[in-house]
C-alpha cells in the first residue's frame, strides 16, 4: 500500500498534478486506488470542483471526503484542501464505499444496512467512518453496529470546520453526493490486508467524582443533584457567556462507557443549568472533570506509537480532535503527531469527534486521538528500535500538571476518608441495633419493632413469644460462663435459623441475659404457638459438649386491639410465667 498527497490549490493545478499520477499509475500497472479529500472549505461549489477533477482524470476509482478543522498529512498540519491517495499493491485487497444520508434515512436502517454489507462481504476487516455533526448523538448509530463481525475494526472520525464551535460540517463520496448530513462508510479487507487501530487521550480524571443524576439524551441536566453548569462555574470558575465552549474545551468530563473510558465535552451551556454534551450521558454513570496532562499524553504516546510501529503499517489514518489542537497551540498543533511520523506515511483530519471499536463497542469519543494502521502483506523484520520522543517535555513537568496531581491525590484521599467514615457509621448504626453475643436485634430495637407494629393502622394480627432458658443458673454454675453462652447463642442460632425461613414474618431479639422476644407478623395465636413449640423441640434435640441438653419455656401471646408495648408485654410475661410454674419446657398460650 502506497500513499500520494495532493494539494489542491485550483482545478487546473490539481489537473496537471493527477494526469502526472495517472501516468505513474499506468507504469506501475495500478489497479485499485482510494481517493480522500480533507477540506477545511465547506463550500459546495469548490468541493464539487475538487470531485469533478477526480472524476475526469480517474473515472472509476473511489473517493471519499469530508470537512476539517485542519488536515494532517504526514503528521503535519496541512491547510485547505488536501486530497491522499491510498494505492493498493495487492490483488486481493478489496475496497467499497458507502454514503447514507441521515436526513432521509433512519439510523437503524443505515445501521443495518452496514450489518448486511459486513455478512455478504466476509472479506471486511475493517470499517472506517466518516461522521457529520450529528444533530442529536451519534449513539444510536454506534450501538447499532455492536453486532459487527467482532474481528472488524470499526474507526473514523466526525467532520468538522474550521470553526470548532459552528456545527457545520459535510461529506461527500463518489456516487455519493455533498451532505452536512450523512456517513460515508468505507470498507477494507482482503487475505493480505492488516488492520490496527489505536485510541490515545492521555486526559486525566481531576478530583471528585460526580453522579450524573438527571440527563436526557446528550443534554446533562444534573450532577451530583445540582445543575451540571454550576459544577464548571463551582470548581473552575467557568463563566455561562460565549466563551463557554473554549473554556471548557480542556476540562472535558471523564466517564466509563461500555468498559472504556470516554471524555465529552460540553458544546453550549443552557439558560437552565444544563450542559448540551457531545453524546449522550447515561444517568447513573460516574464522571469527573478532566484535564489534559502534557507528560501523560506524551507517555501515552510512547507507548502507543511503539506498538504501531511493531504493527509495521504502510500507511496511518489520524483522526484527532479540534480540541486537541486547540490544547497543543501553544506549541505546535501535531505536536503529539510527531513520534508517528517516522513510522509510516499519514493522513487524516482535525475531527468533531473519533470513533473507535474496543471490546466490540463503537464508541464515539471526544478529545481523543484515534489512529488506524493498515498493511498490505505480512511483516518484515524490525528495521531497529522505537524512536523516543517527548523527553524534553517530561524532564520539567509544567506546573499545571504538578497541581493536579496536588488536587487528584487529595480529592482520592478525602474520597477514602469518606468511605471510611461511610463504613464506620454503617458499622455505628448496626452496633446500636444489634446484640454482640448472638447477632439478634437487641432489646431496645425489638421492643422498638413492637411498638411500631402497634401503632401501625395495618398492622393486622401478629404475635409475640417470649423465651427464657430453664435452670439457666445452674448451667452457669456447674460448667461455668462460657459453657452458658455457648447454649444462649445455640437458641439464638435456632432463633435466626427460623428468621432466615420466614424473612419478613419473623423479628427475633435478645431480651436480656437467656430471654428472647420473637416478634411474629401476620401470625395468629394458634400459628405462633406451632412455630414456637418447634423452636422448643429443636433446642431441646441440641446438645452441648459438658451441658449436653438444655430445654427452654415459652410464653406466646397475640396481640389485641387495644395493646400497648406494657400489656402485650406483661400478657406474654404472664404465659411464660406460667409455663416455668407447670413443669417448664413447653409452650404456654395466653
Ligand atoms: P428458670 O428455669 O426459672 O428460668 O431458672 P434460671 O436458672 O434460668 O433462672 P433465671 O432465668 O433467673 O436465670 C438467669 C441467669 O442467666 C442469671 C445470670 O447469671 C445468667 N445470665 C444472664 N446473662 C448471661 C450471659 O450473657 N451469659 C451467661 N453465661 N449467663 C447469663
Ligand atoms: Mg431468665
Ligand atoms: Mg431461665
Amino acid at each position: 500500500m502506497k500513499q500520494f498527497m495532493f494539494e489542491y490549490n485550483n482545478a487546473e493545478t490539481f489537473n496537471n498534478e493527477l494526469m502526472k499520477f495517472k501516468d505513474w499509475c499506468v507504469k506501475n500497472s495500478v489497479s485499485k486506488m482510494l481517493f480522500q479529500v480533507y477540506s477545511e472549505i465547506l463550500e459546495e461549489d469548490i468541493i464539487n470542483n475538487v470531485c469533478n477533477v477526480i472524476e475526469e482524470v480517474f473515472p472509476d476509482t473511489l473517493y471519499i471526503g469530508c470537512s476539517t478543522s485542519g488536515n494532517i498529512t504526514d503528521c503535519q498540519l496541512s491547510k485547505d484542501i488536501t486530497v491522499a491517495c491510498m494505492v493498493f499493491e495487492f490483488p486481493s485487497t478489496q475496497v467499497n464505499i458507502y454514503q447514507y444520508y441521515l436526513d432521509s434515512e433512519v439510523v437503524d436502517s443505515i445501521t443495518w444496512k452496514i450489518l448486511e454489507e459486513t455478512r455478504k462481504n466476509p472479506w471486511v476487516k475493517a470499517i472506517e467512518l466518516f461522521f457529520t455533526i450529528p444533530e442529536n448523538s451519534s449513539t444510536r448509530f454506534c450501538d447499532g453496529l455492536k453486532e459487527v463481525r467482532q474481528d472488524i475494526q470499526i474507526f473514523g472520525g466526525v467532520a468538522c470546520s474550521d470553526d470548532i464551535t459552528s456545527d457545520a460540517s459535510c461529506v461527500f463520496s463518489k456516487g455519493g453526493k455533498y451532505s452536512g448530513k450523512s456517513v460515508v462508510v468505507v470498507f477494507y479487507g482482503g487475505s493480505d490486508f492488516y488492520v490496527d487501530s489505536i485510541n490515545v487521550t492521555g486526559w486525566k480524571p481531576l478530583g471528585r467524582k460526580f453522579h450524573v443524576t438527571k440527563s436526557d439524551g446528550c443534554i446533562l441536566h444534573e450532577l451530583d443533584g445540582i445543575p451540571a453548569y454550576d459544577v464548571y462555574h463551582k470548581y473552575l470558575n467557568i463563566q455561562n457567556d460565549e466563551n463557554f465552549f473554549y473554556n471548557t474545551l480542556e476540562f472535558p468530563l471523564f466517564y466509563e462507557h461500555n468498559g472504556t473510558t470516554i471524555l465529552r465535552t460540553p458544546v453550549a451551556s443552557n439558560s437552565d443549568g444544563s450542559i448540551t454534551m457531545t453524546s449522550d450521558m447515561d444517568i447513573g454513570s460516574v464522571v469527573r472533570i478532566s484535564y489534559g496532562d502534557p507528560g501523560t499524553i506524551i507517555e501515552s504516546i510512547k507507548e502507543d506509537s511503539k506498538r504501531l510501529y511493531k504493527f509495521q503499517p504502510d500507511l496511518l489514518h489520524i483522526f484527532s480532535c479540534a480540541a486537541r489542537r486547540t490544547f497543543w497551540t501553544s506549541k505546535e498543533p501535531t505536536y503529539e503527531i510527531y513520534p508517528f511520523k517516522d513510522i509510516s506515511p499519514s493522513s487524516g483530519f482535525f475531527s468533531h469527534g473519533e470513533f473507535l471499536r474496543t471490546k466490540g463497542n463503537l464508541n464515539q469519543h471526544n478529545v481523543t486521538l484515534v489512529i488506524a494502521g493498515m498493511r498490505e502483506g505480512k511483516k518484515e523484520e524490525l528495521p531497529g528500535p522505537v524512536l523516543q520522543t517527548g523527553e524534553k517535555v517530561l524532564s520539567k513537568v509544567p506546573l499545571v500538571s504538578r497541581l493536579a496531581t496536588f488536587i487528584s491525590v487529595t480529592s482520592l484521599e478525602l474520597e477514602e476518608i469518606n468511605n471510611k467514615l461511610e463504613l464506620a457509621n454503617d458499622k455505628l448504626k448496626t452496633a446500636a441495633i444489634i446484640d454482640g453475643l448472638t447477632g439478634l436485634y437487641n432489646r431496645k430495637e425489638i421492643q422498638t419493632q413492637i411498638e411500631k407494629k402497634l401503632n401501625n393502622a395495618s398492622k393486622g394480627k401478629f404475635s409475640v413469644a417470649m423465651f427464657d432458658i430453664d435452670n439457666f443458673k445452674q448451667v452457669n454454675d456447674t460448667y461455668g460462663h462460657q459453657e452458658g453462652d455457648t447454649v444462649i447463642v445455640a437458641l439464638a442460632n435456632i432463633l435466626n435459623n427460623e428468621r432466615a425461613i420466614y424473612t419478613e414474618r419473623l423479628s427475633a431479639g435478645r431480651w436480656g441475659g437467656e430471654e428472647f422476644m420473637l416478634l411474629l407478623n401476620d401470625t395468629d395465636v394458634s400459628g405462633a404457638a406451632l412455630i414456637a413449640d418447634l423452636i422448643r423441640q429443636c433446642f431441646e434435640n441440641t446438645s452441648f459438649p459438658s451441658v449436653r441438653t438444655q430445654t427452654v419455656s415459652i410464653g406466646v401471646t397475640q396481640a389485641r386491639e387495644d395493646d400497648n408495648i406494657d400489656t402485650l408485654c406483661t400478657r406474654v410475661d404472664t404465659a411464660l410465667y406460667k409455663a416455668k410454674k407447670t413443669g417448664k419446657n413447653k409452650v404456654v398460650v395466653i
